[in-house]
């Protein structure tokens, strides 16, 4: 018999579980070679350079993890803004002033951001790391923000809210489809021993909150997909083990290339990806100031 794992199992012995995270779930389905590169390959692969918008994204969500942290009456928007330039990263931008043009952008975000939050209102969790089993597979992850919302009728309800600086404008339809935010949720309940099926993004340069209520079958079905997904992981990654070369390697893991082979760390690895989409540079990926 062989299981999820791609191994062989012992009869009456469990199935080995699937180890994973929603991102590295993506990157298969994303770009299989890309997969491996990121997480089979030894040595690692020596990835590209620091990407500007990374640096800002992580500046950002350092900054209101922190604002968070800080007692009720210490959380005030200008208290953001310096929470955001004490801890600004550096990497990845052209030249100091450019990184300055960029850190006063993010600190105005954050700063009309949480200007429009209740300080009192106190999460469940921030950056909160959650865990579920499941029969396939077991799945974590980092959640940006739990919150415990009242309902007008008196129910509470748990919202994974999941924070997002890029410039690509969102929707609803980004947060019902999104595959994280549905595993996210999951295991939030799973973790907190209640239901939690609502689901935000909050995208900070535009102001816009984009919330999907779940039900129980729509997770369901992104569960469903999520163990699928597993299983061609790890069967894959049991071939890799096994040892493949040359041609195996390509066909057990094919590129994938695209318009979006521009922004791939192991892009300098792939001649397909180069062939696909030019070059970036590292801050190539910021954004102009998007005041809403
Ligand atoms: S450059 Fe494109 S095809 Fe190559 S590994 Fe990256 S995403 Fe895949």
């Amino acid at each position: 018999m062989t299981g999820v794992s791609g191994q062989a199992e012992l009869d009456g012995m469990p199935a080995r579980l699937y180890p994973c995270t929603p991102t590295r779930l993506a990157a298969w389905l994303d770009c299989p070679r890309r997969y491996r590169m990121a997480y089979l390959d030894r040595p690692p692969v020596r990835k590209g350079p620091p990407w500007a918008h990374n640096s800002l994204g992580a500046s950002v969500h350092n900054a209101l993890a922190n604002w968070w942290r800080r007692p009720v009456g210490h959380r005030d928007p200008a208290a953001a803004g310096e929470l955001l330039d004490r801890g600004w990263i550096e990497e990845g931008f052209a030249n100091p002033d450019q990184s300055a043009h960029h850190r006063r952008l993010a600190r105005d975000m954050v700063e009309r951001y949480v200007a429009g939050l209740d300080p009192a209102a106190e999460p469940r969790g921030v950056e909160r790391t959650v865990s579920m089993p499941t029969r396939a597979l077991v799945v974590s992850g980092r959640i940006d923000r739990l919150d415990e919302r009242h309902a007008p009728d008196g129910s509470r309800t748990l919202a994974v809210v999941d924070y997002k600086t890029g410039r690509r404008r969102l929707s609803v339809d980004d947060a019902r489809s999104s595959l994280p935010l549905a595993l996210y949720a999951l295991a939030a309940g799973h973790v907190l021993r209640r239901p939690c099926q609502r689901v935000e993004l909050h995208h900070l340069p535009t102001a816009g909150v984009h919330t999907f209520d779940h039900t129980g079958a729509s997770l369901a079905r992104h569960l469903s997909r999520a163990e699928a997904i597993a299983a061609e992981c790890s069967a894959a990654d049991s071939r890799f083990r096994a040892g493949l070369a040359g041609a195996d390697l390509d066909e057990v893991f094919p590129p994938r290339p695209g318009p979006g082979c521009g922004w791939c760390d192991y892009r300098a690895h792939c001649p397909q990806g180069q062939a696909a989409a030019p070059a970036r540079q590292p801050w190539d990926g910021l954004a102009d100031d998007e005041r809403p």
